[in-house]
């Protein structure tokens, strides 16, 4: 079974996509972990994030196992990785990592922004998660906080605005919802709640009982 999660930035897709990888024992993958990643590796190399070629070249050579470090999970990596995610090379570099991971017999849980609709249009369920954009900046300025980030909600607010503003503008596989994808608005939601509309969609869907 492979389950497709799109949607904004501090929506909760995230969350809701791990706590569904680990109730169906499946394999996870958060895509924005990979432009993260060759963010942080252009950043390391000393290279320009308008770089395309060398930038390409790097996500072609990402080291899977490094995504856990912390240090990706910051505002300003973030932001270095949405502005090399436009480069049509460096998302054909990514491309092909997230359609091999997808492709697990036992299927997967994929999240990002054009997983539905580009990485793995084929799959069994789709899920745009999204929330009003005041409640998603205070989540955000409240996880950012906590890893001792110093700004205010309304900068958090407008750093929220530019970066779905470039992630929706974007040429190639810009951040949408696809035709088939479900929504949950979790803006008046817990976690638990927004897992629970989850499973519920994913086993009308499927039949697949957890
Ligand atoms: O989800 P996260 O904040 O980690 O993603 C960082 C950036 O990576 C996004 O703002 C977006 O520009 C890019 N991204 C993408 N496609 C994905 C996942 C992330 O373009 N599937």
């Amino acid at each position: 079974m492979i389950i497709a999660i799109d949607g904004t930035l501090a929506s909760g897709k995230g969350t809701i996509a791990r706590q569904l990888a680990a109730r169906y024992n499946l394999p996870h993958l958060d895509t924005g972990l990979l432009y993260r990643a060759t963010a942080a590796a252009a950043l390391g190399h000393g290279v320009a994030l308008d770089n395309e070629a060398q930038i390409a070249q790097l996500a072609s050579q990402l080291d899977l196992t490094k995504l856990t470090d912390p240090g990706l999970r910051t505002g300003e990596m973030g932001a270095a990785a949405s502005r090399i995610a436009v480069f049509p090379a460096v998302r054909g570099a990514l491309l092909k990592l997230q359609k091999d991971f997808a492709q697990r017999p036992e299927g997967a849980v994929l999240d990002g922004r054009d997983i539905g609709t580009v990485v793995c249009p084929e799959a069994d369920v789709k899920l745009w998660i999204d929330a009003d954009i005041t409640i998603r900046a205070k989540r955000r300025w409240q996880e950012l906080q906590a890893q001792g980030e110093n700004l205010s909600v309304n900068e958090m607010l407008a750093q929220l605005r530019e970066r779905d503003a470039r992630d929706r503008s974007r040429s190639l596989a810009p951040m949408q919802r696809a035709a088939d994808a479900r929504l949950i608005d979790t803006s008046d939601l817990t976690i638990d709640a927004a897992v629970d509309k989850a499973v519920a969609i994913i086993e009308a869907a499927t039949g697949r009982i957890a």
